[in-house]
């Protein structure tokens, strides 16, 4: 049962508002993206109670509309992608609850979550809570406008396609930004390295990039502007336009909830787990993004298929389910 914070029973709709738990629950998902929003739909419909919380910035909201996820011939928004995942966990019983987790400790029955509005327990968590990809200076209006036209964008994996023959920017310096434009260059000839530091690049960088025409500019870029056909910024004193941008600035990965119960990180803070998406502390899973793969939806439902079965086997083991 689901006790509001005075108590009384609480109201059921898509997105309910973050309560006090009664009773640990089979498994709470923290993260309502496409990995959290599989495994509610895979645990519901195993018969656990399950309870997903997220404070509302999938990446795959930003994403105007997704070419390469299978099914989907002629593309699909990622916020009508993500609607419907929410429907269908919602008509198999899981509960999606919108709040943050700030905290998270061992209970007597597995884990208990906290938040501002929320105190729960359950029997297993499953960490789903993505990355943030860090912004080249650009206001938010620009920024949110500039993604839905699809001029500035950050994963070639994912829509390199649409900017085949395109003049294309990277912004960033190190290894991502020099293997983004080697990857972008399969698909266009115009390929260019904008600088967001100072004096960043090796011989070695400096030559690869030479062999494969794409030519470094000194920035960092900064009065990012909307065009017509593009999105322009100044670097010292000229103004430069790219039809589409793409930001290689690394990201910040939500793993603090799972290292804080003792989980073990990658060297870049990506969550570890085994094959079966058990983390290294008992009864924690992880799935998406946060965990080190290939940062797509396809790879973030997969990654959450095998973690709710895992999650299911691990509970029945313990205590077996019988109907
Ligand atoms: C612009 C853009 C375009 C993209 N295009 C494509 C594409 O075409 N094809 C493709 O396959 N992939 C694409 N991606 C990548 C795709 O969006 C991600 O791989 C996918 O969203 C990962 O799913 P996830 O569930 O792991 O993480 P997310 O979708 O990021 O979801 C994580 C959720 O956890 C929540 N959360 C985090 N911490 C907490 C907390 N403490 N408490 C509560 N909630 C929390 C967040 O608010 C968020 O809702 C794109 C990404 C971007 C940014």
């Amino acid at each position: 049962m689901i006790l509001g914070r005075t108590g009384r029973s609480n109201r059921r709709g898509p997105r309910d508002t973050p309560a006090m738990m009664a009773a640990p629950v089979d498994c709470l998902i923290i993260g309502g993206g496409p990995a959290g929003l599989t495994a509610a739909i895979y645990l519901a419909r195993f018969h656990l109670s399950t309870v997903l919380l997220d404070d509302g910035h999938s990446r795959a909201l930003q994403i105007p509309c997704t070419n390469n996820h299978a099914g989907f011939p002629d593309g699909i928004s990622g916020r009508e992608l993500v609607g419907r995942m929410q429907a269908q966990a919602l008509r198999f019983g899981a509960r999606i609850l919108s709040g943050r987790v700030d905290d998270v400790m061992i209970a007597a029955e597995g884990f208990r979550a906290l938040g501002s509005d929320i105190a729960l327990e359950a029997r297993s968590m499953l960490i789903a809570t993505g990355v943030t990809n860090r912004r080249p200076i650009i206001d938010d209006a620009t920024h949110a406008e500039a993604l839905a036209r699809g001029k500035l964008r950050y994963c070639p994996v994912c829509d390199g396609f649409e900017v085949t023959d395109q003049n294309v920017a990277v912004i960033g310096s190190g290894p991502r930004a020099i293997s983004e434009c080697e990857f972008l260059r399969s698909y266009t000839a115009r390929v260019s390295l904008i600088l967001d530091r100072r004096d960043n690049l090796t011989e070695i960088d400096v030559r690869r990039l030479a062999d494969i025409g794409v030519p470094v500019i000194a920035g960092p870029p900064r009065d990012f502007g909307l065009e017509p056909d593009g999105l322009s910024f100044s670097v010292s004193k000229k103004r430069l336009r790219f039809e589409a941008v793409y930001p290689a600035l690394g990201s910040i990965i939500h793993s603090k909830l799972a290292t804080s119960l003792g989980a073990a990180v990658t060297d870049e803070g990506c969550i570890q787990v085994d094959p079966h998406q058990r983390t290294t502390r008992s009864g924690l899973y992880a799935a998406g993004d946060v965990v080190k793969g290939l940062d797509q939806i396809s790879h973030a439902m997969g990654e959450a298929g095998v973690a709710a079965t895992t999650i299911r086997n691990d509970l029945a083991s313990v205590r077996p389910r019988l109907r």
